[in-house]
């Protein structure tokens, strides 16, 4: 990895970074049996909250300070490096008496700026590496804005951390991947290393290969995995933490792509099909703008005849008929539906636009 902020650290593989540990430190011997299992591995640090934040009251709410002190004994057993959550600067002020390598920005904080700055405020005058989650929500200006806050507290170490993104419509993980997000995120602020943290995505053990490889294959930096001696026991999270074999065994078969290669055979191929890309590209554009002015003359139509510019039976005619159409060349659903949704959106505005101007 070519980031600064993990410069010294250590990296089970070339340039990836990796975290590991309990959802929650429950104990001076979890943590420190969590330690010495993953110590064989080359992780970057030990993860283990502190103070959880619960949706709910009356769930288990974290060990508080003590586990501070638990972190820093595996530390100095294992050689490992620390890192924890902060929602507040009491708990910043803890972790830096306890000298923590590295802190975390929780997905509920990140949500709100004011717990933010008064995080960064109390981190003025240290260089702790700093790594912040997305928010709960799909709100890049909310994940963006937390990361300025930091970096204009004069933190210059800043990671960020991809966990998914609640939404009432995702079925089958915890938080949606919405991978649309983190990628933006690299393309605004490509001096930020981005780790992924599928634990939190997935919600389930089993689906957590395929979104920690999917990562890698996005480019991310690292990952973050939740790690327990008995995931069945845990206080918090008890489905989505891997054992320490298991962990083993995911590393072990995970493939960490570089972005380029030095192939000729590689590099003509593809340069070829990008070409292929480029033309078929320019194509849709060419048959987009000439579909809104198609939809420009009905939107006169509709305006002369005071008809509304929103047809919602034609549109439901058109969502179900193209989902059908894409289907049989093998585009989701959920893609087709996306791509109409914006579709419509700029062919109302353009119809609101004239009608606007008549
Ligand atoms: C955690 O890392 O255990 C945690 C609470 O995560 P998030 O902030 O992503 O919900
Ligand atoms: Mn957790």
């Amino acid at each position: 990895m070519n980031k600064t902020i993990f410069k010294d650290w250590d990296f089970p593989i070339d340039r990836f970074f990796l975290s590991a540990g309990p959802c929650s430190a429950e104990s001076a011997e979890q943590v420190m049996e969590t330690a010495k299992a993953l110590s064989k591995e080359k992780i970057s640090f030990l993860r283990a909250g502190i103070w959880k934040p619960r949706t709910r009251p009356g769930s288990f709410e974290g060990v508080g300070l003590k586990g501070l002190a638990w972190l820093d004994q595996a530390r100095q057993e294992t050689g490992l490096k620390i890192g924890t959550e902060v929602a507040e600067p009491a708990h910043v002020e803890a972790c830096l008496e306890f000298g923590l390598d590295i802190l975390w920005v929780g997905a509920r904080t990140t949500t709100n700026p004011f717990s933010v700055q008064a995080i960064a405020d109390a981190l003025k005058g240290t260089d702790i590496p700093v790594l912040v989650k997305n928010p709960i929500s799909a709100d890049i200006g909310l994940w963006i804005g937390a990361i300025e806050r930091l970096a204009n507290a004069g933190i210059t170490k800043i990671g960020a951390i991809h966990r998914g993104f609640s939404s009432s419509l995702e079925m089958r993980y915890r938080n949606t991947p919405n991978w649309k997000m983190p990628i933006e995120l690299k393309r605004r602020l490509p001096e930020i290393p981005i780790i992924c943290d599928p634990s939190h995505i997935c919600g389930k053990t089993e689906l957590i290969p395929a979104i920690a490889q999917e990562a890698l294959d996005l480019l991310f930096d690292g990952l973050m995995l939740e790690v327990h001696p008995r995931p069945e026991t845990a206080l918090s999270d008890p489905e989505q933490q891997l054992t320490p074999d298991q962990f083993s065994s995911l590393i072990q078969s995970i493939t960490v792509p570089t972005e380029q290669s030095n192939s000729s055979k590689f590099v003509g191929e593809l340069t070829q099909l990008r070409e292929n890309v480029d033309e078929l590209d320019s194509r849709l554009i060419d048959l987009l703008g000439e579909r809104m002015e198609v939809v420009r003359k009905m939107g006169k139509l509709k305006a002369e005849q005071k008809v509304s510019t929103l047809q919602p039976k034609r549109w439901q005619e058109i969502v179900d008929n193209r989902v059908a159409k894409g289907s049989q060349r093998n585009l989701s659903e959920n893609f087709m539906l996306q791509l109409m949704q914006s579709i419509h959106e700029e062919a109302i505005r353009q119809q609101e636009e004239d009608r606007v101007c008549l």
